[in-house]
């Protein structure tokens, strides 16, 4: 089959690898769409997979081809989505509840071959079915959006909540449908790159500018989210937060990003800074949410290229031009 393959940092390439066969508990899907993220160029730079080469790809959906001697849940011609998390459910944190936390924390598309491919293995009990009117195609979103609705499992959010978001990529956006949708006061955003605003102001943000000093609020938020990784933003962000209120690392840093926090206003103002690390029990919810309708996918997708062209995708990916980009086997 073919399929995208990052061989060494920095060189992705599409190749001819051989076809996935499926375990005892495992099916394997022909992929309809994979959808790109920062993860993937954090792979590309050598950083998250423990070993190169890799067939990236944790952001699937497509329909059934083949299913292993253990399958009875799923046959060939269900249509699915995949949660890409594989967790050894042994270790402390997965008997603790703290799966995405795994010591031995694994990922479709990270550890294994994912999505990015015209078929991926996965086990039966990481595919969510996909109702009848959910193109396949579009499903590739809830991969991400279940990692948002784990960041609002984190947030704890109360109604009434002042909501700033930083970065309107898919991932803010995503933040933004969530926070309407949880009763927030107000929904501002922030992003440096003024187009990008464009789309959140289409999906009805409250306010949004380049920078939190044109917006009137100078008492803070009391739910700030970061959806940049980027070290200026963060910091920012982190001197927003209203009293009471919190802070919330979405979007992934590089290892070496460091940004200065202030104990004395963390005390005083009872400030929580806190994190959210990809899927945790929010798969199955976020494709329930997807299927009601929670964000539109002509919205959301922007780009549908061929698999043929995953590198040049990663580069547009790279250059910030588009919200999400998935590639079509
Ligand atoms: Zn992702
Ligand atoms: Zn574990």
């Amino acid at each position: 089959m073919k399929a995208a393959v990052i061989e060494s940092v920095g060189k992705a390439v599409v190749a001819e690898v051989p076809d996935p066969t499926p375990g005892p508990r495992e099916v394997v899907v022909e992929v309809a769409a994979c959808g790109l993220c920062g993860t993937d160029l954090h792979i590309l730079q050598g950083e998250f997979a423990p070993k190169l080469p890799i067939v990236p790809g944790h952001e699937f959906a497509g329909e059934v081809v083949g299913v292993g001697t253990g399958v009875t849940e799923l046959s060939v011609g269900d249509r699915v989505a995949v949660d890409p998390s594989l967790y050894c459910h042994e270790c402390r944190y997965c008997r603790t509840g703290h799966n995405n936390l795994c010591e031995r924390w694994a990922a479709i598309g990270v550890t294994t071959a994912g999505g990015a491919a015209q078929f991926a293995v996965a086990p039966v009990a990481n595919c969510v079915r996909l109702p009848e009117h959910v193109r396949t195609q579009d499903a590739a979103l809830i991969e991400p959006l279940s990692c948002a609705v784990r960041g609002y499992d984190v947030l704890q959010s109360r109604l009434g909540a002042h909501v700033l978001i930083y970065g309107s990529g898919t991932m803010g956006l995503m933040m933004l449908e969530l926070a309407k949708r949880t009763g927030a006061a107000s929904v501002d955003m922030v992003d440096l790159n003024p187009t990008r605003l464009d789309t959140a102001r289409r999906l009805g943000v409250s306010a949004s500018a380049a920078t939190p000093d044109e917006l009137d609020r100078p008492q803070g938020w009391d739910l700030v989210i970061d959806a940049t990784g980027n070290a200026a933003a963060i910091q920012d962000g982190l001197g927003r937060v209203a009293k009471a209120g919190t802070f919330l690392q979405f979007g992934v840093a590089d290892y070496a990003t460091r940004v200065e926090i202030d104990p004395y206003r963390i005390y005083n103002q009872e400030i929580t800074i806190t994190g959210s690390m990809a899927v945790l029990h929010s798969y199955e919810r976020a494709a329930e949410l997807f299927a009601n309708g929670v964000l539109d996918p002509d919205v959301f997708i922007s780009d549908r290229l061929p698999l043929d062209q995953y590198p040049q995708a990663l580069d547009q990916f790279a250059s910030g031009v588009g919200r999400k980009i998935v590639v079509v086997p």
